[in-house]
């Protein structure tokens, strides 16, 4: 039983295998465990198995093991068996995808951020009410009747993050949230995660970002856990770093 010194995590990853249908293993038993409100970051180099391991939280990919073995549970969100419970696991995780039109397909903004909670269940007036309220936090209340299309780039995300919002996850897991958008449109895309209270996982080749946003880092390389442990220290560790295709951030190696 979870009593308030260990309370129930609002990750559990154990032992997770998954190979894709021809065979190629991107997960190779990983182990993690979120505590509720933690800010982690998931890094390694291309191909780590980041992107397979962010689908298997909301149980996008089917909990499989490896060699065609029936699927035991190995994802649990705030103690929910990942690849059962469905709906349920969806609601509590909401994904940010990294290309915001793999997420955008409403003819509006309001549609498409009032989708996940009509999905959901709530009324119609409601998720509308709600999805006015969650485009005025990431700035955008004034572009609700323009199509999605039409946005730029760094205002389609933000939309993309107000839809996550509206559906009160709690977990966030965000997938390259500051690739490809301007310095300025980067900076106001972090503070906004940054000013969000749920827990957080984000993936990211952006280490600067890291070292602002997320006080762990989980390095992830051929689908293995390879370090797990405070941002500046794993960051910062240049045979490390270098040993799985990375660079340690600028800021560290000129010590600002
Ligand atoms: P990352 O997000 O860290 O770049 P991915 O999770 O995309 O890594 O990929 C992990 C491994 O799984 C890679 O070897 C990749 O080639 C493989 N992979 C990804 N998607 C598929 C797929 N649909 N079919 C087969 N192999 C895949």
């Amino acid at each position: 039983m979870a009593d308030e010194s260990s309370p129930i995590p609002a990750v559990r990853v154990a032992g997770l295998v998954y190979e894709y249908p021809d065979g190629r293993r991107a997960l190779d038993g990983v182990n993690l465990t979120i505590a509720p409100g933690e800010s982690t970051a998931l890094v390694g180099p291309n191909g780590a198995g980041k992107s397979t391991f962010l689908l298997h939280l909301n149980g996008l990919l089917p909990g499989r093991r490896a060699l065609g073995r029936r699927a035991s549970p190995s994802v649990w969100i705030d103690g929910l068996d990942a690849s059962r419970a469905g709906a349920a696991v969806r609601r509590k995780v909401g994904l940010l995808f990294q290309d915001p039109d793999d997420q955008l397909f409403s003819t509006t903004v309001l549609e498409d951020v009032a989708f996940g909670p009509l999905n959901l269940g709530m009324a119609r007036d409601e998720a509308r009410r709600l999805a006015l309220e969650c485009l005025g936090r990431v700035g955008l209340a004034e572009a609700a009747d323009r199509p999605p299309h039409h946005l730029s780039f760094g205002e389609r995300k933000r939309v993309c993050l107000a839809g996550v919002l509206a559906c009160s996850p709690s977990v966030l897991v965000l997938d390259e949230p500051t690739a490809n958008l301007d310095p300025r449109g980067r900076r106001r895309f972090m503070e906004l995660i940054g000013s969000l209270p749920a827990t957080r996982l984000i993936a990211t080749h952006d280490l600067e970002m890291v070292l602002e946003l997320c006080p762990r880092t989980v390095l992830l390389d051929a689908g293995k856990v390879v370090a797990d442990g405070p941002s500046r220290e794993i960051l910062g560790d240049e045979a490390l770093m270098e040993a799985h295709g990375l660079e340690r951030p600028l800021s560290l190696v000129v010590g600002r």
